[in-house]
Formats: C-alpha cells, sequence, structure tokens
C-alpha cells in the first residue's frame, strides 16, 4: 500500500445555511404524511437529493408544477418575489428554507431603486441568481460573470454591486475592482457569504503543499466548484469527486500528500467515505 498522507482543509463541509435548510426539511418529514414538493433543490448535494427523494420528497422546478395547497419547501438558495405571491395564490404549505444571507442579498436588491442600476456579479442559470434578481428594486439590471464583462458595461450613472453568495472572492476582488475604477461613485455593499470566503481561504493555505486537491461535492454545486478553483490558482492539480467510486489508481499516480475539502453542501459522511477511498485505492 502506497504511503499517502490526506490533509482535512479546515473549515470544510456543511455551513449554518445547509444545516438549517436540512434541520427544516427533516422537521416537516416528521410532522406531515403527504406529499412534499421542493422547488428548485434544496441543497446541491445529489446523495442528499436521493435520501430526501426516497423519503418521498419530490423536486420540481416550476412553482406551478406543485398541486394546490401541498406542502412545499423553498430551498436554501431562495425563490423570487413573483414565486412567492405564486405559492401564497396557490395555497401552498410553505416552509421557507432560504439561507438568512441569501436572504440579506435580497433585502440588498430590492433596496436599489427605480434610478439606480443593479450590477450582479452572479452565474446565470443558478437558483439564487434568480431569486435575487426576482427582488430586485430596478429594471436596470445587468449580469456579468466575470471582470471581463464588467469592464465591458456601458456607462452607469449609480450603480450598485451586489454579489452571488458563494462565487470565487477572488473573482469578486476582480469585478470590483474594475467597476470602482469605472465608476467612482460605485456603491458595492456586498461579498460572497463568509462561510464560502473561509473555505476557499482555507483551501489556499492548504493547496501550495499538495501534490493533488480533492474537494467532495456535486458537479452542480457553485461553491464546490469554487474550491476546485481555487486550488487551480494555487498551481496544484484538482478534482471534484461526487464519490468515492470516482477516487482511481491513475488520479493518485504518483502523489504522496493530498488537501481534502468539501463543498458547504456536502454531508460529513460524503467527506469520509472520500478519505477512506483516496488512503486505500
Ligand atoms: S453557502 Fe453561504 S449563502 Fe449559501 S447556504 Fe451556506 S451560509 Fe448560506
Amino acid at each position: 500500500m502506497p504511503q499517502r498522507r490526506i490533509i482535512i482543509a479546515e473549515p470544510c463541509g456543511f455551513c449554518s445555511g445547509v444545516r438549517n435548510a436540512l434541520a427544516m426539511i427533516e422537521k416537516k418529514l416528521e410532522k406531515t404524511t403527504e406529499n412534499i414538493y421542493i422547488l428548485k433543490g434544496l441543497i446541491h448535494n445529489n446523495g442528499i437529493a436521493a435520501e430526501l427523494r426516497k423519503s418521498g420528497c419530490i423536486f420540481v422546478e416550476d412553482v406551478e408544477d406543485i398541486p394546490p395547497g401541498s406542502q412545499t419547501v423553498f430551498g436554501a438558495h431562495g425563490v423570487s418575489a413573483k414565486v412567492k405571491a405564486l405559492a401564497a395564490e396557490r395555497m401552498l404549505h410553505v416552509t421557507d428554507a432560504t439561507c438568512p444571507l441569501v436572504e440579506q442579498l435580497q433585502n440588498q436588491a430590492a433596496a436599489v431603486t427605480p434610478e439606480q442600476e443593479l450590477v450582479l456579479f452572479g452565474h446565470p442559470g443558478h437558483p439564487e441568481l434568480e431569486g435575487v434578481l426576482g427582488h430586485a428594486g430596478t429594471d436596470k439590471v445587468f449580469v456579468v460573470r466575470n471582470a471581463a464583462e464588467a469592464a465591458e458595461l456601458p456607462e452607469l450613472e449609480s450603480p450598485v454591486l451586489l454579489v452571488q453568495t458563494t462565487l470565487s472572492h477572488v473573482e469578486a476582488d476582480k469585478v470590483r475592482h474594475v467597476l470602482k475604477a469605472r465608476f467612482p461613485n460605485l456603491s458595492a455593499p456586498g461579498n460572497i457569504c463568509r462561510a464560502s470566503l473561509l473555505r476557499q481561504q482555507a483551501v489556499e493555505r492548504l493547496a501550495p503543499e499538495c501534490d493533488l486537491f480533492v474537494v467532495a461535492g456535486s458537479p452542480h454545486s457553485s461553491n464546490a466548484n469554487r474550491l476546485r478553483e481555487a486550488a487551480e490558482r494555487c498551481g496544484t492539480k484538482a478534482v471534484l469527486l461526487d464519490s468515492p467510486s470516482e477516487v482511481t489508481p491513475e488520479l493518485l499516480k504518483g502523489v504522496t500528500k493530498i488537501g481534502l475539502s468539501a463543498a458547504a453542501s456536502t454531508p460529513e459522511s460524503q467527506i469520509e467515505a472520500l478519505r477512506k477511498a483516496l488512503l486505500s485505492c
């Protein structure tokens, strides 16, 4: 068996928003025998989604796919004001598991006045972004995916920059820097959330001394991908693995020191299963 060392980044794994969302759905499952509809996913983890399906939860992407009067959960990424209104119209029994930090971002978007422009650094298509845009207090909305797109924005009179909670803190700084240089009156009240920041910084401290960096998480998790990128920025080969079965001898060839981190939506059991697979492969 090859001598291999695994160092786990601290902190990693579940954040408070995810713990809270899971506790809310567990409580709902205990209380009802009716079908529970989860709108736009609870958190981005395939293993947890599979367990919830086994418990009888039904995942839907559109509020209109939920039968009127049904038990419903809004996931940690939040939903738009329009979706909340539609849910009320359909008399859904809603448990709102939106993370308080996402809710804060929605409130910041709602506070942007019609005269101001909202510039949102985010990934189009992500449910959090859709929810935040659905609270914007202005029609003048610009989504930028990176600093290059921020540099190409048209002239803006009174821009407000907000940031999706799970993006890269390095990229967010670049976007802020570009916009501040172009628009000295830029208001930039938000940043990525503290849980994402601390997990990225932990990867940045550890990755330079590792031969390989492994992030435990699902491919559609934004914060998992940002952790992988953080390790890559340090010049370390990095992979995102959703299951121990993805660990192969080829991946570990010549590797003696592995850094291990996990997305804010990855359970402890998945981290431990991956750690064991990395040691025994
Ligand atoms: S990653 Fe941040 S914003 Fe998202 S659920 Fe966790 S604490 Fe909330």
